[in-house]
């Protein structure tokens, strides 16, 4: 009996045990008041990692949760500027790292909300980010099961407003980008919401668990190449340049500072001539698989 209760008392400390799930590094998860981008679309995450919310009259649409922890400064964020968290009806999430999807599970407790994801994404969901082919356990986060998934060039319609994805492969396996019209006054504006495209540490040649990398990322730039965008935003904010378009809005910029089709070439451009450049440096080394 003894035995049994110590055992118990293992099993329970081991499912709470902190740690279990990677934590944010707090300089990233930096609170950042909730504000309006263009349109219906919304700030809702904090300094680091990106969340955006589509706003409708039938519901709404979340577009990744940051970490864990960031899942409080959404509550407060959805709540400050006058929307529920239950009328959020569809999830979506760039890729499954615990800096993007950490605070998929609690918002889908929270809301309801059906969390739809690239096919090849389910299973790094339901894992929680363990087995990353890159990371491995090191990054887990609470692990969550899709309700459903998206096809690469489908549609998500709520209330009128569509959500397109594109299917960015090479950073995870099932990175997707997404991009909505909005109109304002008499304008339109094409948003493109994009997956990261870094290949952090990555080994690109002869890499055994990912064999197609190369050539997914290779898509993936022509794809974001071609992608039409006028209000250019990103699972990190320093990707986009939050914090100096956020700092002109707030001075009064004549014109929306986040109109940035410009900024938005220069980081395609800027982000494969990296990947190139990694992809040239790995070339002729010996591979590190076993
Ligand atoms: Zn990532």
């Amino acid at each position: 009996m003894r035995s049994r209760a110590a055992l118990f008392l293992l099993v329970a400390c081991w499912t709470n045990l902190p740690g279990q799930f990677a934590s944010a590094p707090p300089e990233w998860n930096r609170p950042v008041e909730p504000f309006r981008v263009v349109g219906n679309v919304y700030y809702v995450g904090a300094s680091d990692v990106s969340a955006f919310l589509i706003t409708t009259p039938q519901g709404h649409i979340l577009v990744d949760t940051g970490f864990t922890e960031t899942v409080p400064l959404i509550v407060s964020g959805v709540q400050k500027l006058g929307f529920r968290m239950e009328d959020i009806r569809i999830l979506l999430a760039t890729h499954a790292h615990y800096d993007h999807a950490g605070g998929v599970a609690e918002v889908k407790a929270r809301t309801k909300a059906r969390f739809l994801v690239n096919p090849a994404e389910v299973e790094p969901f339901s894992r929680g980010g363990k087995g990353d082919f890159a990371f491995g356990d090191t990054y887990a986060f609470p692990p969550s099961k899709p309700d459903g998934v998206l096809r690469d060039g489908g549609e998500v319609r709520v209330g009128g407003v569509v959500v397109t994805a594109h299917f960015t492969p090479g950073h995870t396996k099932g990175c997707t980008s997404y991009t909505t019209t909005v109109r304002e006054g008499r304008h339109s504006y094409r948003v493109a919401m994009v997956s990261s495209v870094t290949a952090p540490g990555y080994q690109l040649v002869n890499n055994l668990k990912y064999p197609e990398i190369v050539e997914d990322f290779q898509a993936t730039f022509a794809k974001l190449r071609a992608l039409p965008c006028d209000i250019f935003l990103a699972g990190h904010s320093w990707e986009f340049g939050l914090p100096e378009k956020l700092k002109a809005l707030r001075n009064g910029a004549s014109g929306n500072p986040f109109v940035d089709s410009e900024g938005y070439r220069r980081w395609v451009e800027k982000s494969e001539a990296a990947f190139r450049k990694q992809l040239e440096d790995q070339r002729g080394k010996p591979a590190r698989n076993p």
